[in-house]
């Protein structure tokens, strides 16, 4: 069956957006990859933040511009390019969405990118998710992930809840598809929710549809609930 983008994604226009601070990194080229594939998996759905990132990209030009003349000898010089070539070509990039299909319709061109073997042709259930209990499924995208961050698809059975946790470090989730309700507010399609250590949160998946996230850790998640010290031993988030 063919289903079109209208049907799938209904054009939601986010309206959770990752915090600036990241999307400064991001401009700036100074973002690990994996939260870089977050950000730009992002941008490709969030014609705000597109906007944000090309005024912060205007305006890191016009600075290295104001910078007074160094002189550089010319091997600094061809050092320097290459530098700049390097972090050019290994900042994901991202692009809107045009003719999708299938599961990538769900799964933006940037983090298409990342997902290795994973074939992206057939629909979503076809991919090899792996059971992490609580009606909770993962793909861990290892290509992308640095020391310490984990970088996955996951997804939420319609009407199940996330168990109660907190974060050593910082996460980012980003709706692919279907929604979840956190207490900060509902969450659709290109949304992302940004929690902390100090935020313990249980997000509940819509009733009516699978929820399918992009989540980026960088620092282990711990199950805080009354269910969460038994996931703890089982899931080495
Ligand atoms: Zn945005």
């Amino acid at each position: 069956m063919m289903i079109t983008r209208t049907a799938m994604t209904a054009e939601h226009r986010p309206s959770h957006h990752p915090e600036t601070g990241a999307l400064v990194d991001y401009a700036a080229g100074t973002t690990s990859q994996a939260a870089g594939v977050m950000i730009a998996s992002h941008l490709a759905l969030c014609p705000v933040c597109r906007g944000e990132v090309a005024r912060l990209e205007a305006l890191g030009g016009a600075m290295l511009e104001e910078l007074p003349p160094t002189p550089l000898a010319s091997a600094d010089i061809d050092a320097l390019l290459a530098r700049l070539d390097k972090l050019d070509a290994e900042r994901p990039s991202f692009a809107p969405e045009r003719q999708p299909v299938a599961a990538s319709i769900v799964i933006p061109r940037p983090l298409r990118d990342y997902l290795g073997d994973v074939d992206v042709g057939g629909d979503l259930t076809a991919l090899p998710w792996r059971k992490l209990g609580g009606g909770v499924d993962e793909i861990e995208i290892r290509q992308a992930a640095g020391h310490g961050e984990h970088l996955r698809l996951l997804r939420i059975k319609a009407g199940s809840t996330v168990p109660r946790h907190t974060h050593d470090g910082n996460e980012m989730v980003m709706v692919l598809a279907g929604g979840f309700t956190d207490a900060s507010g509902h969450y659709l399609r290109g949304d992302v929710g940004v929690s902390d250590t100090r935020v313990h949160h249980t997000p509940v998946a819509d009733s009516d549809t699978n929820c399918v996230c992009l989540s980026y850790t960088d620092g282990p998640l711990r199950f805080t609930g009354p269910v969460g010290w038994i996931l703890n031993r089982f899931i080495r988030f």
